[in-house]
């Protein structure tokens, strides 16, 4: 069924499953997840049913594809940009222009090429809703798309596909698996040298605040340097990277114009790109220290008791950069909640407010508990973001982490369906043996074998190590038979 294979094809995607079922849910209202599907109203107008439109299209006889206005395939592509894209890339590769596999490549193409904000929130979304309504808004947008009943009816069927298919792994226990535990921390890198690490002390932890840095630099060495005689100095500057302007957090002040200026700021960890590239979280200090991160409001500061990290921003127009670090800061998160038991989705009376656990500087600013300014909700909601899609990310995260605990087996038929295809897909290559070779050349010679249609290494591809199937074998008996004139 084209239902088990689209799902399969989107996971392997790396979709979350509330992303692949709210991708679906938007496909099976377009196109009844018929890749041959011809928009009905055309029909009748053009003269043809799915298939014979699809095979005149194949076969060169109708030549108005690209620009007859009608919705054609899954996900009934329709502007004529779109479908001469679609067409090109099925010709380009042999395939038919309502191949399944070739529209849903194609599918992928688009979205990582054109709409690379939608395949972010599909890869890491966990509400089916929201998956459904980003899709239905930003990359399908049909004419219908603002009336609430076009979106609760689609996120309905993708509801339906995530019970299908996603409660089977979810309760298999093969949903995320935590990056950061107790036996693996983030690395550490204090800075015992600055102003904040000297005056601190320490305070009962609330609960996690966001920051991100306002520049643009997303090397985490601009920040974070180790101490002068930090006895693993050499090996973390390495890591990390040399700060040349000595400019970074972990000192008392720096002199600028010949005039000292005292640095007052100091959070528990940073978030950006190690000397490799790679995105990291780097610990500061100890995690039950004051903050000296959000400053304070009218009522109080939440640097009494929530813990804090500065995510470096880029320019905020890098949506893979987003993704790496947001991945990373809802890790480091839900690597918190775990240690010091917070609830992701919870609020604490503090300083007679109510304050969620997880919350970023611009909320502690409209709570009163800080300073006026911006971060984070200047950059994530960019990327279809909040810091409510944080607290469902890392529950999720942490949900997940719980189920592996109860069950490791993360085989399913799915999974077993997935291995088998990739080795068949191995064996299907023109791999043989020197015994045999005499029988291969009579046998192509003959027509009795025949290959897939496709060409390696300048050879049609027979796959003489792939399986035969009874329909093959009697199919090779019966050009046989042909051959000495039995039939
Ligand atoms: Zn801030």
């Amino acid at each position: 069924m084209n239902e088990a294979a689209i799902w399969r094809f989107l996971k392997s995607q790396g979709m979350t499953d509330a992303g692949a079922a709210g991708l679906m849910g938007n496909l099976f209202a377009e196109s009844g997840l018929n890749p041959k599907n011809l928009q009905n109203t055309y029909e009748k107008s053009l003269g043809y049913t799915d298939e014979t439109y699809t095979a005149a299209v194949d076969s060169g006889r109708y030549t108005n594809f690209v620009h007859d206005k009608a919705g054609y395939g899954l996900a009934q592509w329709t502007y004529w940009s779109r479908k001469q894209a679609l067409y090109a890339f099925c010709k380009a590769i042999g395939a038919s222009i309502g191949d399944l596999d070739a529209q849903l490549k194609f599918l992928m193409k688009e979205l990582s090429e054109s709409f690379p904000g939608v395949l972010l929130v599909l890869r890491s979304v966990t509400s089916v809703h929201e998956a459904s309504n980003v899709v239905l808004l930003q990359f399908e947008r049909p004419a219908s798309k603002d009336t609430e009943a076009t979106q609760t009816k689609r996120a309905g069927y993708g509801q339906t596909y995530f019970n299908q298919f996603a409660v089977v792994s979810a309760e298999k226990g093969d949903g995320a698996t935590m990056k950061y535990t107790s036996a693996n921390p983030p690395m550490k890198c204090f800075m015992r040298q600055s102003s904040w690490y000297k005056s601190t002390g320490k305070v009962p932890v609330r609960g996690v605040l966001w920051h991100s840095t306002g520049a643009n630099n997303t090397t985490l060495r601009r920040y974070v340097q180790p101490d002068d005689n930090a006895a693993d100095r050499a090996k973390m500057l390495e890591l990390i990277g040399v700060n040349k302007n000595k400019n970074d957090w972990n000192r008392e002040g720096q002199w600028v114009k010949g005039e000292w200026v005292p640095l007052r700021a100091g959070v528990h960890a940073f978030i950006g790109k190690l000397a490799s590239g790679d995105v990291a979280a780097v610990q500061a200090g100890d995690w039950d220290k004051k903050a000296w991160g959000c400053a304070s409001g009218p009522k109080g500061s939440c640097n009494n008791g929530w813990i804090q990290f500065e995510i470096c921003e880029d320019n905020l127009n890098d949506p893979a950069y987003f993704e790496k670090v947001y991945r990373e800061a809802v890790e480091l998160t839900a690597y918190l909640c775990k240690l010091y038991n917070l609830d992701p989705q919870g609020t604490v009376t503090f300083s007679g407010v109510k304050v969620p656990v997880i919350l970023c500087h611009q909320d502690s600013y409209q709570l009163g508990l800080g300073s006026n300014h911006g971060d984070v909700l200047h950059w994530l909601p960019k990327y279809g973001k909040s810091m409510q899609t944080v607290r469902d990310d890392v529950s999720a995260l942490l949900a997940g982490a719980n189920n592996n605990k109860e069950e490791d087996d993360d085989m399913d038929v799915v999974r077993f369906k997935e291995l088998w295809g990739e080795m068949r897909k191995e064996l299907q290559d023109n791999d043989s043996s020197k015994y045999s070779e005499e029988a291969r050349a009579w046998a192509t010679s003959t027509g009795l074998i025949a290959g897939n249609g496709e060409v390696i290494d300048g050879e049609p591809n027979y796959m003489w190590a792939d399986i035969l199937t009874r329909e093959q074998f009697v199919t090779v008996l019966y050009r046989f038979a042909k051959k000495m004139g039995m039939v």
